[in-house]
């Protein structure tokens, strides 16, 4: 029998990072401000706003950071209402909160997107919007972006896990006003923490930066310079508040690192996903949702809703996938898991959500890392089959 595969091992950082970080023990040139100019995070900001097509990019400590700095450097009034999905991390209602802001939930649907109805009945009294991709489901952006675009609504991009996502081939986190992207370990491109923020706007940059921790004139540190750019730092200067979520050189050479890995990594994941999702869909017990037309997506892990069994079915279900070697987490039945939106309980007169909720008692969780073989992901395939069998009986639709 093949062991199941380990699916939290990260793959290796590849070795020029490690070259690079020799040359920073070497200096000492730890501190993204020391050096007068291409420093690694100032490299890194100009790398990814070429490889995004947007005109700037801010590279801090976390995507939670980048959310926050963005809602910030919208310049909304204390108390703003900020409309997101009722199914995020719970990062995201966190940085609305610490932007002194109050956030405003709305139902997601079976497919783990947002449910434009909803949206639009929520959009009335909204001062900004957090589309956060989650797990790489990409709502349906040519809605959102055409309501609020009638409204003069600010849409902030949470594309922490869609890096490398195209929506109508335009790419996913540069639809928005700002898109805030993660490098934390479970996602693309693995830092251990790390953010960054892209937009086109000058004014929100600048703003972003400043706050970021750019004390002084340090923003002179920052490429991409234009005149638009340089009036837009003379306007805020002194008159902003400082955050410190910068990011350090040694986060900056591990990203940097990993940019020429992207394609393959996005490339892999997708093909991996749609090799389980074909497998596990045979299931008359499971269903994967399809992407959206639009949307091309990038994967490192799979969801799937349980159909036609109850609630003691399905915790069964998870406890015989974890028997057999696989851990399949049912984002609402696991306690305390940070993606169910009644574990929020830091937000003010929570609502509830009951489309929300109900998806989230049946839709499971597995973990695809993109380095897993063919066989791999037929172990992982097979057991979760196996672990439907073991709690439902064998079905003859998909026996043999
Ligand atoms: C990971 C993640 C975040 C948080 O990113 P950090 O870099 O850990 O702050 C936010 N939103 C989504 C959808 C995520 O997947």
């Amino acid at each position: 029998m093949t062991l199941p595969p380990n699916v939290h091992d990260a793959e290796p950082i590849p070795q020029s990072a490690r070259d690079a970080i020799d040359a920073l023990m070497q200096s000492g040139d730890l501190f993204r401000y020391t050096a007068p100019g291409d420093a690694p995070v100032a490299l890194l900001e100009a790398e990814f706003a070429e490889q995004m097509g947007s005109r700037y990019a801010l590279a801090v400590s976390s995507c939670s950071a980048a959310l926050f700095l963005s809602l910030k450097a919208l310049d909304l009034p204390r108390g703003a209402r900020v409309l997101i999905p009722g199914f995020t991390f719970a990062a995201v209602p966190s940085s609305v909160l610490h932007a002194d802001c109050m956030p405003v939930l709305c139902e997601v649907g079976e497919n783990y997107r947002i449910d434009i109805e909803d949206f639009e009945a929520r959009l009335a009294d909204v001062q900004a919007v957090i589309i956060s991709h989650m797990r790489g489901h990409t709502s349906d952006m040519d809605a959102i972006m055409a309501l609020c675009d009638a409204r003069d609504i600010p849409v902030i991009e949470d594309a922490a896990h869609s890096l490398g996502t195209t929506w109508n081939g335009r790419k996913i986190g540069t639809i928005g006003k700002v898109g805030c992207f993660s490098f934390q370990s479970y996602k693309m491109i693995n830092a251990g923490e790390g953010g960054i923020l892209v937009t086109d706007d000058a004014d929100l940059v600048a703003r972003a930066i400043i706050m970021s921790g750019a004390y002084e004139h340090n923003w002179q540190k920052h490429k991409g310079s234009s005149p638009e750019l340089q009036a837009a730092f003379a306007r805020w200067q002194n008159r902003l508040p400082l955050y410190n979520l910068r990011m350090s050189n040694l986060s900056a050479v591990v990203v940097r690192a990993q940019i020429p890995e992207l394609a393959r990594r996005v490339r892999d994941g997708l093909a991996n996903h749609d090799h389980v999702a074909a497998r596990l869909n045979a299931s008359p017990h499971i269903d994967v949702p399809a992407p959206l037309p639009q949307e091309v997506r990038a994967p490192d892990s799979i969801q799937f809703n349980l159909v036609g069994m109850d609630g003691f079915e399905i915790l069964s279900f998870a406890a015989a996938a974890e028997t057999r070697g696989v851990k399949v987490q049912v984002f609402g039945q696991s306690a305390d898991n940070a993606r169910a939106f009644w574990n929020w309980q830091f937000i003010p007169d929570l609502p509830e959500l009951p489309r929300t909720r109900a998806m989230l008692m049946r839709a499971c969780d597995v973990r695809l890392p993109v380095r897993l073989s063919k066989t791999e992901l037929n172990v992982i395939s097979d057991i979760i089959l196996g672990a439907v069998d073991d709690v439902m009986g064998r079905v003859a639709a998909y026996g043999t």
